[in-house]
């Protein structure tokens, strides 16, 4: 399996421009060197402290999903190993930001070097509690949350713009992608079943 397989199937159900992202993303920089040899396979790996880097394709469709722009400020919930911001960094480019927060402190320094070595500038990973969002530098055009939450964190609601786009993950055994929209009210579509690992925290399955 090589990096150009990985995208071979993705071709004409994928956005052109998230397909072009991701292959600008050699996820290779971002799998731990016990499963380099399946980092173009189209599945979740182990990344360590039980967590894992989502599949390609999860990545994919969750970053169709929020239809990112040139200069969008977007917040990342579940750095992870970095990659799923990495790719979202490649659509909002140099005018664009990317926040990513990560709980586990291991996990903010290993995401932190690999999109060091991607040569990825435009992401910063801040070590916290992601159910509560990053008040600091809000509002954002999108968020985007990589593990499942119980039901839409209250405080992501608040952070997100006007006209903004949030893709998260709600359910504990039975989990359903849900892209909110925020308007005046909000409109929530239930996607896809999934399958993440759990959103700890205060406004995760622990609080
Ligand atoms: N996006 C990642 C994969 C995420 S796995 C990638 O591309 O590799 C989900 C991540 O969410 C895990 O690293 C886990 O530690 C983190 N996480 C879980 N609850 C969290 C919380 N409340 N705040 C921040 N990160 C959290």
């Amino acid at each position: 399996m090589s990096h150009e397989n990985l995208f071979e199937g993705m071709k004409g159900r994928v956005d052109e421009m998230v397909l072009q992202a991701m292959m600008k993303v050699n996820r290779e920089l971002f799998v731990p060197n016990a499963c380099k040899s399946l980092a173009y396979a189209d599945m979740p790996l182990p990344i360590g402290h039980g967590q894992t880097i989502s599949a390609p394709h999860m990545v994919a469709i969750m970053v169709q999903l929020l239809d990112l722009r040139e200069g969008m400020k977007v917040l990342d919930i579940g750095a992870g190993s970095g990659y799923h911001a990495a790719v979202m960094a490649q659509l909002v480019g140099s005018t664009g930001y990317i926040y990513s927060v990560e709980i586990i402190p291991e996990l903010v320094k290993m995401a932190g070097e690999n999109l060091k070595a991607a040569g990825i500038e435009n992401v910063t990973v801040v070590q916290g509690d992601g159910s509560l969002g990053l008040p600091e530098y809000a509002p954002y055009d999108r968020i985007n949350v990589a593990a499942s939450a119980p039901e839409v964190p209250k405080p992501l609601m608040d952070q997100l713009a006007k006209g903004g786009k949030m893709a998260v993950p709600v359910g504990s055994y039975y989990q359903e992608l849900v892209l909110v929209t925020k308007e005046d009210g909000s409109t929530t579509q239930r996607l896809m079943a999934v399958a993440f690992v759990p959103l700890v925290g205060r406004f995760g399955h622990e609080g």
